[in-house]
């Protein structure tokens, strides 16, 4: 009997873990760990931070999977030993035949100062629901939509943000005594996409009159006289910041020596295998440079697709039939434009010298696809 480790119940954790149930025999033991004793289906904040979703309607408790045949173990996990292949969550130890860490990326908003004490972190349930209370009351004034460090987990999303809140504000008919600004700590839109798809999300931001500052660096934020100062010495008062908190490598993991506190977990690209031979790292907690020089981006289609290559890899490892087939670097997003519309881009991103990227034109249709995406989401598994 094997028993695979999975630390981490979060988008790559729940496809590896599906996926290896399906490869290995009923005996195998699947082991999933999270803190969090519901599963967050975090795309679906954007729809939460605009009013279209309550906050059941993002999240279903991880016991429910117990019927899957997934030992789930709700604790935090305290300590891992990647040479062990062990696992320390609440008081117990646990040791496997492999290890997939999929942690994802913390979020650290005190990293930046007062930054935390701004209530519109929509990358967490709460923060999104904050955004929506404010936006819901706003009349007039500035919004802006902070992209507070690099990287962030999935580029495009601020941008949806921006979009859909101008969306909001037209149908209730209040955009006219609301400006929206975002300001990012990046050069451009969704840059390893390439210069076509950032010039076409800041024409959409310009189509829809949202004001756009690049190369913007956050220093202090002063929720009191709610005011942002960047590092370029100018500051920008706000009436609503919604905002994307700095993220960093889960504590734990740079304790454990697989990253390093200000880096990311170095994996093999194509087997997401650790230096630690069946250790694998996916998602959002790994690292993985493009020739390009920018890193691959932290979105759920990458933590999905390794999860279920490494699930693959670990079952044909287990039965000793080799490595096989293993993640390619293929990945696809939908970019919510606001009222209906989205927009939707697929890409090679392990192409060399630089991705290689589709971008398909606007419409409903894609709109209609991300919220099928999220139905079948809930529907595989819940
Ligand atoms: C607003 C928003 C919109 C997004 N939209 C998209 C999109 O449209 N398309 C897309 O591809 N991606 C999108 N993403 C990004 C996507 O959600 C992430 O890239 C993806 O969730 C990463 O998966 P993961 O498994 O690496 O980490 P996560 O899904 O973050 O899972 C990590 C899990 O580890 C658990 N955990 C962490 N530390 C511990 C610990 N010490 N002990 C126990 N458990 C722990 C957490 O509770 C969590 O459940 C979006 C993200 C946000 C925030």
């Amino acid at each position: 009997m094997a028993r695979v480790l999975i630390a981490g119940a979060g988008v790559g954790g729940l496809a590896a873990a599906h996926r290896l149930r399906r490869q290995l025999t009923d005996s195998d033991e699947i082991v999933v760990f999270d803190q969090s004793p519901v599963h967050t289906f975090w795309p679906s904040l954007l729809w939460l931070m605009t009013g279209t979703r309550q906050a059941e309607q993002v999240q279903r408790p991880l016991a429910g999977l117990r019927e899957r045949n997934l030992t789930i173990v709700n604790a935090s996990i305290t300590a891992l030993d990647p040479a062990q292949r062990t696992v320390v969550a609440g008081d117990a130890r646990w040791t496997g035949d492999a290890l997939i860490i999929a942690l994802g990326a913390a979020l650290n908003p005190s990293a930046v100062p007062g930054l935390g004490d701004e209530p519109g972190n929509f990358y967490t349930v709460a923060g999104a629901e904050a955004v929506w209370d404010q936006l819901n009351r706003l009349k007039q004034g500035r919004v802006v939509v902070l992209i507070s460090r690099v990287p962030f987990k999935c580029p495009a999303a601020p941008y949806e943000a921006a979009m859909l809140i101008d969306g909001v504000l037209r149908k209730h008919r209040r955009r006219d005594q609301v400006t929206i600004e975002v300001g990012a700590a990046e050069p451009a839109p969704m840059g390893v996409a390439g210069p076509k798809v950032s010039e076409a999300v800041i024409e959409a931001l310009r189509d829809r009159g949202i004001a756009y500052h690049p190369n913007h660096l956050v220093t202090r934020v002063d929720p009191d006289a709610r005011r942002l100062e960047f590092s370029d010495d100018t500051d920008v008062s706000y009436d609503l910041l919604a905002y994307v908190p700095p993220h960093r490598v889960p504590a734990e993991v740079a304790a454990s020596g697989l990253a390093p506190a200000d880096g990311w977990v170095a994996v093999d690209r194509h087997t997401l295998e650790t230096r630690f031979s069946m250790v694998f790292a996916i998602g959002d907690v790994a690292g993985i440079p493009l020739a390009l020089g920018k890193p691959l981006p932290k979105a759920g289609v990458f933590a999905h697709r390794q999860g279920e290559a490494v699930a693959d890899i670990i079952a044909n490892r287990l039965a000793e039939r080799g490595t096989g087939a293993t993640f390619d670097g293929a990945g696809e997003c939908f970019i919510e434009m606001g009222r209906g519309i989205a927009g939707f881009a697929r890409g090679d991103f392990y192409a060399e010298p630089a991705p290689i990227i589709h971008a398909y034109k606007p419409g409903r249709h894609w709109h209609a696809g991300k919220v099928a995406f999220e139905r079948h989401w809930w529907a595989q598994w819940w």
